[in-house]
């Protein structure tokens, strides 16, 4: 078997146990592992396994480097959302990092210590504040394989489909730990047994409850939850031992909405009179994905307004119109009045814009 991977030179290997753990599992695609020798340590990156995509690794098999060593933060970009690309949720990052990223990347530190890492945190918060883009950013920065569940969806399945999904979302999870599983809109999975009628719920929630304390402890995978409506969780799953760690993410503040706004506009070309600190004290109420869409807008306008330069019948666009776009303040000003926060609209306080 080989593996292909990228890294730096390679040296007269010899492969250690990886991922902290005592025995060899299966690489497959994605995963990283580190090579020891000649003094030296060199992560790999899995970009290929052949004969299947995956493969044992021994001391015998033969690795070898497919390309130029890539820079981390360039395998970032490739992989999915990193840390940088959440703005305003600090405090909460740097806690889930311990909560999440540790435990997965140094096991062994929780093992020595006899600590059991949680097996479920549960964000709470309004939609559009980056939930989903948190859990991403987690298991893409620490080299995680990364599931999502979308609630709703999984409730939607033909009777016992539901349950059955959730049992081979928990295996893969394992199979290929370490694996962030992230569920979105759990509350529609995991409503409270009290308040619902519904037959097939509360199967459901027993499934979810029985395949969280069948995690073993060193199995290396985290279940990301994520809801609104946090009170309306079925109290065990909130019990210590499976979503035990409860983190707002609230509705940003101006700090966090300028945070947000250098995210979005962090490759748009901005012109001299873009105060982005003016627009983040002028959003109230807007969260990540009005402030993304706002900068989306913004940008929109300025093709609108190119329109006439731009031949739409031609396969490319002329280097002296992709020079002269730029982003200025007229542009930003329309985008703030047609878009409009998410909260208010949906609260019926504001009339959503024509599209
Ligand atoms: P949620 O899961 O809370 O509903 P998402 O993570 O799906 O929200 O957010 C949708 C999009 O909005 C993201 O892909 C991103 O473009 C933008 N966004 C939301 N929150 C943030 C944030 N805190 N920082 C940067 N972008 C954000």
């Amino acid at each position: 078997d080989t593996v292909n991977g990228i890294s730096g030179n390679l040296f007269d290997v010899y492969l250690k146990p990886y991922f902290g753990n005592d025995a060899l599992r299966p690489l497959c695609k994605g995963d990283r592992f580190i090579v020891h020798g000649n003094m030296h340590a060199v992560e790999f990156k899995v970009v290929d396994a052949e004969p299947a995509d995956r493969v044992v690794v021994r001391p015998e098999t033969a690795i070898y480097c497919s390309d130029q060593p890539v820079k981390r933060e360039e395998e970032e970009r490739l992989d999915g959302p990193g840390y940088d690309d959440v703005g305003g949720v600090r405090k909460q990052l740097a806690q889930i990092r311990e909560l999440v990223e540790l435990p997965l990347r140094h096991p062994k530190l929780f093992q020595t210590l006899g600590v059991k890492p949680p097996k479920g945190i549960l964000l709470y918060g309004p939609p559009g504040t980056g939930k989903t883009l948190l859990a991403r950013a987690i298991a893409s920065e620490s080299g995680a394989h990364f599931v999502v569940v979308n609630g709703p969806e999984i409730m939607s399945m033909i009777a016992g489909q539901s349950e059955a999904n959730l049992r081979k979302v928990f295996e893969d999870a394992e199979k290929f730990a370490p694996s962030v599983i992230f569920m979105d809109e759990i509350d529609a999975i995991a409503p409270n047994r009290d308040k619902t009628h519904g037959e097939v719920e509360r199967r459901v929630v027993s499934q979810l409850l029985t395949l969280m304390d069948g995690l073993r402890p060193r199995a290396q995978v985290v279940v990301i939850g994520a809801t609104n409506r946090p009170n309306s969780l079925d109290p065990a799953l909130r019990r210590f031992g499976r979503f035990d760690r409860e983190l707002d993410i609230g509705v940003p503040d101006e700090v966090g909405r300028l945070e947000i706004l250098r995210i979005h506009t962090k490759d748009m070309p901005l012109a001299e009179d873009v105060d982005l600190e003016r627009i983040g004290k002028d959003t109230h109420g807007f969260v990540g994905a009005d402030l993304a869409a706002l900068c989306s807008e913004a940008a929109l306008q300025l093709i609108r307004e190119k329109m006439d330069v731009i031949d739409v019948e031609e396969d490319t666009i002329d280097v002296d119109v992709l020079d002269s776009l730029c982003v200025c303040n007229e542009h930003l000003k329309h985008a703030m009045e047609v878009t409009k926060p998410s909260a208010l609209r949906e609260r019926g306080l504001v009339e959503v814009p024509k599209v």
